[in-house]
């Protein structure tokens, strides 16, 4: 029976449109301007689209399903990102390919999600032969899944597991928060993931600043780099009107920190002995030879973003400019090699004086416990 109210037409939704960040739109020419301090991505990220968007509630998260506001208008790790046609997005990859480095398709969790990423994957593949990541959504992913997008042409899985202990998970993505993420559903996709992709082609995201203290973050680190899987550092740093809005995020000092201890673990320069760490589990002192700081604040690969790499160059392609801190603040992690007065503000945020116990011996020693979570 007519009812005689005209229907609105739905709105595009993936696989036509993706969300792209303004930085990522500038850097494909989609967009005019320039970014401040000249950066330009080599790596880009699109955001899958879908009108009712992500069926999870992710405390931290500006897409959360109980964040107010429709789906479109919502920022994502603190930045906009707006909708694009998926073509155009396509067909400037393809025309900018020699300055592209990586292309990531991040999936929400909704029905159509493996659906559309699949399809995706075959438009930009006919197209370009760009490396391609999927950072993951595990709850609609199995083994054949997996391996569908590994014979597709997929290159590395990001999962973003964020919480590095299940205490963190249930409270900030889980029961805790009506999430309806599980802890066991994203070891098993990281396991697959592995398995499938192989070594060095699995990384698993880890926001510093959730509840999860020191010792749990570095520990984590030291056991998935055993297992030749990466680990991905962000910076919490609240978004607006979620349900961790007036959370604090880390100081810069604690985070710097973590960033220097992670990237020497990583580099195999110190072990998990050379740490000690308070009754909370912070970082109370460290050992480190004097030669491997200037090293590791020289090189400055420590306090650069952390994230899947170009194939040709090695060094991080996915960037993310100001997903944990604003123009005018000082960097949390530098999304280009950071200068000479860069490395000296670094120096000074670390306050090696207070917690660092300098020598000149180095550490060339393995660690025994490689076991993760089941
Ligand atoms: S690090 Fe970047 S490119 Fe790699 S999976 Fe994560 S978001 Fe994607």
């Amino acid at each position: 029976m007519e009812t005689g109210v005209a229907k609105a037409a739905p709105r595009p939704a993936s696989p036509q449109t993706l969300r792209m960040s303004n930085a990522a739109a500038l850097s494909l020419r989609l967009a005019a301007g320039r970014f401040y301090r000249d950066v330009e991505l080599t790596g880009i990220n699109v955001l899958l689209d879908y009108e009712r968007g992500c069926h999870a509630n992710c405390a931290y998260c500006g897409l959360a399903r109980e964040r107010a506001g429709a789906y479109e208008d919502k920022s994502f790790i603190r930045v906009d990102w707006p909708v694009h046609p998926t073509d155009r997005i396509i067909e400037q990859m393809a025309k900018h390919a020699e300055r592209m480095g990586r292309f990531c398709i991040s999936q929400v969790v909704h029905p159509q999600t493996h659906h559309d990423t699949l399809e995706l994957i075959r438009r930009f593949r006919a197209r370009t032969d760009t490396p391609i990541s999927v950072l993951c959504a595990p709850p609609l992913l199995n083994r054949e899944r997996l391996q569908q997008y590994k014979d597709a042409g997929v290159d590395m899985i990001g999962v973003g597991l964020d919480a590095v202990t299940e205490r963190t998970f249930e409270r900030r993505r889980g029961r805790e928060v009506r999430g309806g993420l599980h802890w066991k559903k994203y070891w098993e996709v990281i396991f697959l993931s592995r398995e499938i992709f192989g070594p060095w082609k699995v990384n698993c995201h880890v926001v510093v600043g959730l509840g999860d203290s020191d010792r749990e973050l570095l520990e984590f680190s030291d056991r998935v780099n055993r297992n030749e899987i990466y680990a991905y550092l962000f910076c919490f740093y609240p978004e607006p009107d979620s349900a961790m809005a007036s959370a604090r995020r880390p100081s810069l000092f604690r985070w710097r920190r973590i960033q220097l201890l992670k990237y020497l673990l990583e580099e195999r320069k110190i072990s998990p002995r050379d740490i000690q760490y308070n009754g909370r589990g912070g970082v109370a002192r460290a050992s480190i030879a004097r030669e491997v700081i200037n090293w590791a604040i020289e090189g400055a690969a420590a306090f650069m973003t952390n994230g899947c790499p170009e194939q040709r160059t090695g060094l991080v392609s996915c960037t993310r400019p100001f997903g944990s801190y604003r123009p005018g603040e000082p960097f949390r992690d530098y999304p280009f090699v950071p200068s000479s007065a860069d490395r000296k503000a670094i120096r000074r945020q670390l306050r090696l004086d207070r917690w660092c116990a300098t020598s000149n011996e180095q550490y060339h020693g393995q660690n025994t416990d490689h076991s993760l979570p089941r």
